[in-house]
């Protein structure tokens, strides 16, 4: 009948047995845990258990940017992912962007210590939130993509003028 083996639970302060459906230990008092679960039965504040992620080694340096979230849930993922390779950060809000502090709206830059930011990167090019090499690839890029956007502009513009004579002359 009884439910053997399974469930069984002990006292974790004088370790006495308890059947399952036991909640404080009868003989000292403490709430009982299951056997073998101590591991998670241990209640941890979150901010102790972000501090226990945190490697040592990617603690030091001064702050550097590795990322730009759109706002703050996007920068609170963006530090979680960053968490779970050790990595600590901090939230700053972007320049240029005058949005009272107490909202969440509003571009957010992501900062790591500088001996962190090589593997925050890393972190965030395999989570596609970053692109590779952005310095890099938009010196490329830009002059290409600013003379098409020119040439469509000074096109666009010719076609109203066109259009202007077309009507008034
Ligand atoms: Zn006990």
């Amino acid at each position: 009948m009884a439910d053997a083996g399974g469930g069984e639970l002990v006292c974790p302060s004088c370790a006495t047995p308890h059947p399952a459906d036991e909640r404080f230990c009868t003989r000292c008092g403490m709430p009982l845990t299951y056997a073998g679960r101590g591991d998670i039965d241990v209640p941890v504040s979150a901010a102790h258990a972000r501090a226990r992620k945190i490697k040592p080694q990617y603690s030091e340096g001064d702050l550097v940017r590795v990322a730009g979230a759109r706002n703050q849930a996007e920068a609170e993922l963006i530090q979680g992912l960053l968490l779970e390779e050790g990595v600590p950060s901090m939230l700053r809000r972007s320049r240029g962007f005058d949005v009272p502090d107490m909202l969440a709206a509003g571009p957010r830059d992501v900062m790591v210590p500088a001996s962190g930011a090589a593997a925050a990167r890393e972190v965030l090019l395999q989570a596609e939130l970053i692109e590779d090499e952005p310095a890099a690839r938009q010196a490329v890029d830009s002059p290409g993509r600013l003379l098409v956007g020119l040439l469509a502009v000074v096109a666009l513009v010719g076609v109203i003028a066109w259009i202007g004579t077309e009507i008034l002359g």
